[in-house]
């Protein structure tokens, strides 16, 4: 049976680049694979950025209240027309941004569709609470794969610190609005709680 796997790290933990090398190894063994990003704002950033130098546009684009299972059988059957092969997986880079409903749709595609989706994103917030499309995948996937990334201080990094213009800041909303300069940073445990005086969420 086909599974919805969810690999999640910190900001910099390699996910795009991850999900970009899992396309590679499908294509190239003569499989084709669908590239799928949600849709956060209306500029239309539909490309999958490696942070080696790999960049990819997205196949489609989910954006808030499509119906995720719907636009993917769209694509399968466009896929089938044109080349005449199936599709063998669905890669989802920034997946923190997909609505709880939208990543159930990922497991019925799985399940339901016979196809393995690889679901790549950010568990928590630069307030260390769950992305609500994140906390979804953690109830529901069948996989669970964390990617690691180094603290500054050399240990493990969990929590995705935002910086304003050059400044921690631990207040504002789950998205960063444009306008300033907004950095992330990801740090251990240990140095979150030094950098927002103890306070978590
Ligand atoms: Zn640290």
């Amino acid at each position: 049976m086909a599974k919805l796997y969810f690999r999640y790290g910190a900001m910099n933990s390699g996910k795009s680049t991850a999900l970009l090398q899992a396309a590679y190894n499908y294509e190239e063994r003569g499989q084709r694979v669908v590239l799928a990003k949600p849709r956060v704002d209306t500029k239309g950033d539909d490309q999958i950025v490696s942070r080696l130098g790999v960049t990819r546009t997205a196949d489609v684009a989910f954006a808030p209240g499509d119906d995720v299972l719907e636009v993917f059988c769209a694509e399968r059957a466009r896929v089938r027309e044109a080349t005449g092969s199936d599709i063998a997986c669905l890669l989802v880079d920034e997946v923190q941004f997909l609505e709880p409903e939208q990543v159930d749709d990922l497991l019925r595609i799985a399940i339901l569709e016979g196809v393995p989706v690889l679901a790549y994103g950010i568990r928590t917030d630069f307030r260390t609470t769950a992305f609500p499309g994140s906390r979804r995948l953690l109830e529901v996937a069948h996989s669970l794969e964390e990617l690691k990334t180094i603290c500054r201080c050399g240990r493990k990094a969990v929590f995705n610190a935002r910086t304003v213009d050059g400044r921690f800041v631990f207040d504002g909303d789950q998205v960063a609005i444009d306008g300033h300069e907004v950095t992330y940073e990801s740090l251990c445990g240990a140095c979150y709680l030094a950098e927002s005086g103890g306070r978590l969420s």
